[in-house]
């Protein structure tokens, strides 16, 4: 099965009007690509970045979060209803950093992916093993885990829906990036978790690569059967570095 492959960039809250501008501006430059090439800004910049982009349907957005609540007295949360009129097309979850900094349990993950489908969004579902589970040999099983409250929730069909990024927590801003041959052991196991639920879903799911992903290790990456793109953080703030990246994808 081909799958088409995403370079995602995760701004995280990074940004001003003026380098968001900027940057989207240098995106727009480059060649088109076979890829899907997606950009993640704040919140406050969805509108800009969707705005620099209207003319141009190479760059789609992704928002970083959504809250799991449809609307009401939830302060400094957004709905994916909100998301709605923005021209957003995946929204990011269970980023590592929402895990560890922000309390986000596998349930809750769980159920903002569902308020995403609900909503026809396409969620980024990001996993990934700290160093300690690594080092335990819990890699799968924790990624397994991470999959398997969706799974509970939704359905294994929700995933013909839903693109997964796995994310060691160990690489990730260490520019410790996995090797090619980890990554690509690690995305095999996944998708050979979700074939013992559907085999169709399992070939047809993109499972990206993150973690102090760059212009020089993309490339190998990218050659990974079960590789399906990457998705960049610090990287992505560079133009230059992040078109590099789309590059190799192809
Ligand atoms: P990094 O971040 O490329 O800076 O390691 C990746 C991510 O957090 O999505």
């Amino acid at each position: 099965m081909i799958r088409q492959k995403i370079v995602a960039g995760n701004w995280k809250m990074n940004g001003s009007v003026e380098s968001i501008t900027a940057l989207v501006t240098d995106l727009l430059k480059a060649d088109s690509s076979n890829s899907e090439v997606v950009v993640s800004p704040s919140f406050p910049y969805l509108h800009l970045v969707s705005t620099l982009c209207a003319q141009n349907d190479q760059i789609k957005l992704a928002a970083q979060n959504v809250s799991d609540k449809a609307s009401g007295a939830f302060t400094g949360e957004v709905s994916a209803s909100m998301l709605e009129d923005f021209a957003v097309k995946y929204v990011l979850v269970g980023h590592s950093e929402r895990r560890s900094l922000y309390g986000e349990t596998d349930d809750v993950v769980a159920l903002k992916v569902q308020s995403l489908i609900n909503k026809d969004f396409i969620p980024m579902l990001c996993i990934g093993e700290t160093l300690e589970e690594r080092e335990a040999g819990q890699t799968l099983a924790v990624c397994e885990r991470q999959i398997k409250a969706v799974l509970d929730l939704l359905g294994v069909e929700a995933f013909n829906r839903i693109v997964i990024a796995y994310e060691p927590v160990w690489a990730i801003g260490t520019g410790l990036s996995a090797t090619a041959e980890q990554a690509q052991a690690v995305h095999s196991g996944i998708r050979a978790f979700l074939a013992s639920f559907s085999e169709s879903v399992a070939q047809r799911v993109q499972i990206l690569y993150g973690g102090s992903v760059k212009a020089s290790s993309s490339r190998d990456l990218f050659a990974m059967p079960d590789i399906d793109g990457a998705l960049v953080g610090g990287a992505s703030l560079d133009a230059k570095e992040f078109l590099e990246i789309v590059k190799a994808a192809g």
